[in-house]
């Protein structure tokens, strides 16, 4: 194709990207059995540590992103491609997590009460269990260190401050296992599809979407290489194996720095193209693309 043909090729057909939602019997099985078995381990292991030592906020959300990498790994073996199968999953594993951690610190508990047989006795009399243990804590209210100093919570804040603990373990495991099992996957040959960064682009967010979603790729000639500020990526995921004979994923994604001093990657649009756009794409940089994660 010459360089001119760009410029003329009239607009590609694209839809829209969408995972394929696909998943084998005995794949889903290994992400569940991982996911969980990882979730009660970091529960297990979390749950002996707060003897002495439990940092609210990071704890659940370190059970989250471990659990939520190795249920990702586990994905991606399995070639699981069902985000909001996956996301549950992600997030049952968080949940049973944090109940083991708490069930840790209920069998303490138990274990300081048979130091005094009467209160023991007193207690299995009443036919007393977990839940009441949770509320007689929360009756007691959490104590929190911060800044050196011990803060107690009230009733209900003791009851919040366990359900935030819960939705960002299991939260943050869910997403990122739903991100995930959206990757682009090539069911030609049944593996994922690579994913490259193509290009950097000056266009306005709004006219590189309209090029993207349009196929009219042509439109994005000429406007590679960013300006200062303008973090404009333009990505392909392809399948090396397969090549012309499947097709090709555009992405478009804004970076901007996220607080943290580092940069995160914005969905901006993602779009599916006949294998042919490829070489369109190709002759937007000169510069040969690096595989990328993704
Ligand atoms: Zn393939």
């Amino acid at each position: 194709m010459d360089n001119t043909t760009a410029n003329s090729s009239p607009p590609f057909h694209v839809v829209p990207y969408r995972p394929d939602g696909g998943s084998g019997q005995r794949g889903l099985l290994l992400t569940w059995g991982i996911t969980i078995l990882s979730g009660l381990a970091l529960g297990a292991a979390v749950g002996f540590i707060s003897r002495w030592l439990y940092v609210a906020g990071l704890f659940p959300l370190a059970i989250g992103g471990i659990a939520g990498l190795l249920g990702m790994l586990s994905l991606t073996t399995a070639k699981v491609r069902a985000p909001l199968l996956a996301g549950t999953i992600g997030f049952v594993s968080g949940c049973l997590a944090i109940g083991v951690v708490h069930t840790f610190q209920y069998q303490r508990f138990l274990h300081r009460l048979s130091e005094q047989p009467q209160l023991l006795a007193q207690w299995e009399a009443d036919g007393d269990g977990f839940l009441q243990f949770i509320d007689l804590q929360a009756q007691r209210g959490v104590e929190i260190i911060e800044h050196a100093d011990t803060m107690k919570l009230g009733y209900y804040q003791s009851y919040i401050y366990w359900l935030v603990d819960l939705l960002l373990a299991a939260g943050f495991a869910a997403y990122l296992m739903w991100n995930q099992a959206r990757a682009p996957f090539c069911t030609v040959c049944q593996d994922w599809k690579e994913t490259y960064l193509l290009a950097k682009l000056r266009l306005a967010r709004g006219r590189a979407k309209y090029a993207v979603t349009t196929g009219q790729l042509a439109l994005l000639r000429d406007q590679v290489a960013p300006p200062a500020g303008n973090k404009l990526l333009l990505k392909v995921s392809a399948c090396s194996r397969c090549g012309p004979d499947c097709t090709i994923v555009v992405l478009l994604q804004e970076v901007s720095e996220d607080g943290w001093g580092g940069f995160a990657g914005k969905r901006v649009c993602q779009a599916i193209y006949p294998s042919q756009a490829m070489d369109v794409l190709n002759q937007l940089t000169a510069e040969k693309p690096e595989p990328i994660q993704g």
